[in-house]
């Protein structure tokens, strides 16, 4: 094992990177571009792994995500619920059906509830308040998450004091000119920066991140994202492999690879080592054992599908997305025996950041 680490071919910037990982910008270029050398994705790995079982053990934690509303004010060029595609068949669920997933999610031994939505009007800062408050009363013992894109400061307030703990907003990339190409011109990365600075003001649990190969990002985009997540610290990080979605304007573009998700998985475990890393859907899509992939990476978080069978179809951010011909509670089983093939543990608990980020 050790000799992987010292071996005579392993890239000089995997090295520095294992010995320190506080790289600038020019460091990260040089080190993604050692990731097609079998031996720098070895000691990467293994040093991913090292420090993903230092923290959590063979601890793998589950958040069942509730995909409440496919309704979405945004035209994010890469996905399938955007605005501007007609043919989507919109959906928003409503609070009891919101709260039957939950309870369905909770007997399942579910701790945490993730709540996803396009960027949905509908639900007014009041209505959200008014779900979140019930969640929380009903289950003072999970973690609430929120994943509904761009709030004011003002609404992030009323949504964390009405009990929400954790929030995802992946950046989505780091680069402002690429995010120019991935967005039309009424977004901006300096609100989706603003956003989550305001949220780890606010005591929110983070969760930031973005899609690997995306069309139009270079390694020096990826780069920079590195970069910004040493920045920002945040308590979770969400990437998986960009797949194109058949009415986006993006259709015919190729999808990312499976093996720079992991890559970039093992790197951020290492420059954030107590990250919680989840190995995402879309990872579990582009390849059958994606997500197994993703655990034996360094990832230590996955989000089963806890959405309403009649539903889960039309959430559809991506072609082919796994997981929405099943019952949550065949999702989780299936699940299970995945993890525990790679060595891993599926656990039933809220599963906080094992420190908060400094
Ligand atoms: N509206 C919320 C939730 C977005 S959906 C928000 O703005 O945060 C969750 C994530 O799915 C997005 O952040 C994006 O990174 C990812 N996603 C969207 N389209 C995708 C695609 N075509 N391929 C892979 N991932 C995609």
């Amino acid at each position: 094992m050790e000799s992987a680490r010292n071996g005579k071919t392993m890239k000089q910037a995997a090295k520095r990177f294992i010995e320190n990982p506080d790289l600038t910008k020019e460091g990260f270029e040089e080190l993604i571009r050692c990731a097609d050398d079998p031996e720098t994705v070895n000691a990467l790995t293994e040093e991913a792994v090292r420090i993903r079982r230092k923290y959590y053990g063979d601890k793998v934690y589950t958040r069942g995500l509730i995909e409440f509303t496919n309704y979405c004010k945004n035209n994010c060029y890469y996905c399938g619920i955007r605005r501007g595609n007609l043919r989507a068949c919109r959906y928003r669920l409503t609070g009891e059906e919101i709260l039957d997933c939950c309870a369905e999610g909770y007997r399942l031994g579910f701790r945490t509830f993730v709540l996803q939505g396009g960027e949905d009007r509908w639900f007014t800062d009041e209505r959200m308040a008014d779900i979140i408050r019930a969640i929380r009363k009903k289950y003072p013992d999970c973690a609430i998450t929120l994943s509904i894109g761009e709030r004011s400061y003002e609404s992030y307030r009323l949504f964390r004091e009405a009990g929400a703990d954790r929030y995802l907003l992946r950046h989505e990339t780091a680069n402002e000119e690429h995010y120019g190409k991935l967005h039309p011109a009424d977004m901006s990365l300096a609100v989706r920066k603003l956003c989550l600075y305001d949220l780890k003001l606010l005591g929110y649990q983070v969760g930031a991140g973005f899609m690997v190969g995306s069309p139009g990002q270079t390694t020096g985009c990826l780069a920079e994202d590195l970069v910004f997540l040493k920045e920002l610290k945040p308590h979770m990080v969400g990437i998986g492999p960009f797949i194109p979605h058949h009415d986006t304007a993006f259709a015919g573009e190729k999808a990312g690879s499976v093996e720079l998700t992991l890559f970039l998985l093992s790197v951020i475990r290492i420059l954030l080592p107590e990250v919680l890393l989840p190995a995402t859907t879309a990872l579990g899509t582009l390849d059958p054992q994606g997500r197994e992939k993703g655990l034996a990476a360094g990832a230590n978080v996955v989000m089963p599908n806890l959405s309403p069978l009649k539903n889960r179809k039309q959430y559809e951010l991506y072609d082919n997305k796994i997981c929405t011909g099943e019952e949550a509670a065949e999702c989780i089983g299936d699940l299970e025996r995945r993890v525990a093939g790679v060595g891993y543990r599926l656990v039933s608990e809220r599963g906080d950041a094992c420190s908060p980020a400094r």
